[in-house]
């Protein structure tokens, strides 16, 4: 039976017998873990939007004929791309943290199109194996995580180079029926919420790179197969009952090392198996829709946006110039975010195999001010919300017979404001930006589909210089037949 409910979808992650470990502890349940289940929470939200806005949460899938997933729908055409970010928006805006199914997402459509063109050039059949594959995923509305980024050791050498192999994917044993891999995946989004992984490689690969050129899918219970859990910051207040000090108490991320330890692959399942010239393509096609994607975190500036104002009118500020002139800044900053992600979607283009690409230049001029303004939107709700956003006393305090009415008493802001919905505010901020939701707000910002450098470097390769100074020579009237050759 698919899944078709957000409840379904937590009843499908239960009894699978994964190896999860966190906190030193292989973990029974991690549906019942209270620091994992606020990471289920959000992505059975992807399940609850599509229940309840099928046109924004869902759409038409030829491969199947019925309507499926958005998160798992390969673009028909540049719409279905701008309504990614639609929905990306929006479901940032219903849980301020990340919701985890956007790499899965972007890796069936940068596949779809590069198992195409290696079938091309190779004569492989990547592609067809791939649409049944996507197929299955639909029938059964899956979550797939998406595994790109290797640990990578010494970042000078490539992969063929390191000094222990395994800390980049490889192939370590070629079957008739498969291949049997070997290595690991770092920081895995949502991977313990999935139910397939599709591994790829992460970068530019050569010829003695070969065995590095692997793209597969497997389940995320299949044998040989563990998760160490990533900390994230204050992630143990969730241990404490769900209180107003968890900030979020219903939401949260989630990112896992994975080990692959001698993982057997059917043949069924491998869309790569050393074309290391499609390593490249891969990734390009792959971090341009994942750079526009970050438009999920407008969704999440929306939050703090609105916390940051509610803050401002609890502590009786919202009429001063500069509390709005802020709050008009950061709402600025989260529009130019949204405004590059979704032009990039409009800008869209058919591949060579019929689903649409976005506009690379505009997708990483997206990411690229992801890496930067949501943490002066943050700097920004931080000021708006005082240093009692760091020295609030703990919900035990507020609790306590003795210290809660003094807390009370010396804590009250406008009047008709209770401290509890003063102090749940400001837990709210905090945990965006310091606290377990930072690491989706702020660094995951950073460095998710790539570091800063990553997106310069792409812009610099697209900028088209020479053409942009053609222009202005131009206007300026210059002559340069002229001139001299500049000496060597
Ligand atoms: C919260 C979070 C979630 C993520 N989710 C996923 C996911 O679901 N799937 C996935 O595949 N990946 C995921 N990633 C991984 C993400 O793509 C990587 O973090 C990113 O590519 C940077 O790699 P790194 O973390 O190894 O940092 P590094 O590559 O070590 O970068 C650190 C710094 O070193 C610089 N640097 C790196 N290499 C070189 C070099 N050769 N020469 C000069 N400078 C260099 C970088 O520019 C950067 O400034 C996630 C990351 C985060 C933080
Ligand atoms: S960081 Fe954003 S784009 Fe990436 S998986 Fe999370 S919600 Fe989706």
């Amino acid at each position: 039976m698919p899944i078709t409910t957000a409840e379904q979808y937590i009843q499908s992650l239960r009894g699978r017998k994964l190896n999860v470990y966190l906190f030193g502890e292989l973990v029974v349940e991690p549906v019942d873990h209270p620091v994992i289940r606020p990471s289920i929470n959000a992505v059975a939200d992807t399940y609850k939007l599509a229940e309840e806005d099928s046109e924004l949460g869902g759409a038409v899938s030829s491969l199947t004929g019925k309507r499926v997933n958005r998160f798992l729908h390969i673009t028909e055409n540049a719409n279905d791309v701008v309504m990614q970010n639609r929905m990306q928006r929006c479901l940032g805006q219903r849980t301020g943290t990340c919701f985890q199914r956007c790499v899965g997402q972007d890796a069936l459509n940068a596949l779809y199109s590069v198992t195409y063109d290696t079938d091309q050039e190779h004569k492989t059949p990547y592609h067809e194996r791939f649409r049944a594959f996507i197929k299955q995923m639909q029938e059964e509305n899956f979550v797939i995580g998406g595994a790109m980024t290797d640990p990578k050791g010494d970042r000078s050498k490539g992969p063929a180079e390191q000094a222990d192999p395994d800390v980049f994917v490889h192939v370590v044993e070629r079957r008739p029926d498969g291949v049997v891999i070997r290595g690991a995946k770092a920081h895995q989004t949502g991977c313990i919420n999935s139910h397939w992984l599709v591994v790829m490689p992460t970068m530019r690969l050569t010829e003695a790179d070969k065995d590095y050129a692997i793209s597969a899918a497997m389940p995320v219970d299949h044998p040989g197969i563990t998760y160490i859990y990533g900390r994230q910051s204050c992630d143990a207040r969730a241990l404490e009952g769900g209180g107003a000090d968890t900030g979020n108490a219903m939401y949260g991320g989630q990112e896992a090392l994975i080990v692959f330890d001698d993982v057997f692959v059917p043949n069924q399942y491998i869309f790569m198996n050393g074309e290391y010239e499609f390593a490249a393509p891969l990734v390009e096609r792959f971090t341009s829709y994942h750079r526009r994607s970050y438009v999920c975190k407008a969704g999440l500036g929306d939050v703090l946006i609105g916390a940051a104002a509610t803050i401002a009118d609890y502590n009786g500020t919202s009429q001063a110039s500069h509390v709005k002139d802020k709050l008009v800044e950061m709402a600025h900053l989260n529009e130019t975010i949204y405004g590059a992600g979704i032009a990039a979607s409009h800008e869209s283009k058919s591949t060579a195999a019929g689903n649409y690409q976005p506009d690379d230049m505009l997708a990483n001029v997206c990411k690229h001010n992801v890496t930067r303004f949501p943490y002066e939107i943050a700097r920004l709700a931080q000021d708006l919300a005082g240093g009692l956003m760091v020295t609030l006393p703990s919900d035990k305090e507020f609790d306590s017979s003795v210290t809660g009415p003094i807390l009370r008493k010396y804590l009250v802001c406008r009047p008709g404001v209770s401290v509890d919905n003063r102090r749940r505010v400001l837990r709210l901020i905090e945990n965006m930006t310091l606290g377990r939701n930072a690491v989706g707000y702020l660094t995951e910002s950073m460095h998710g589909a790539g570091s800063p450098q990553a997106q310069r470097i792409q812009i610099g390769r697209m900028m088209r210089v020479d053409e942009k100074k053609k222009l202005a020579k131009k206007l300026a009237g210059v002559d340069e037949t002229q001139d001299k050759p500049a000496k060597k």
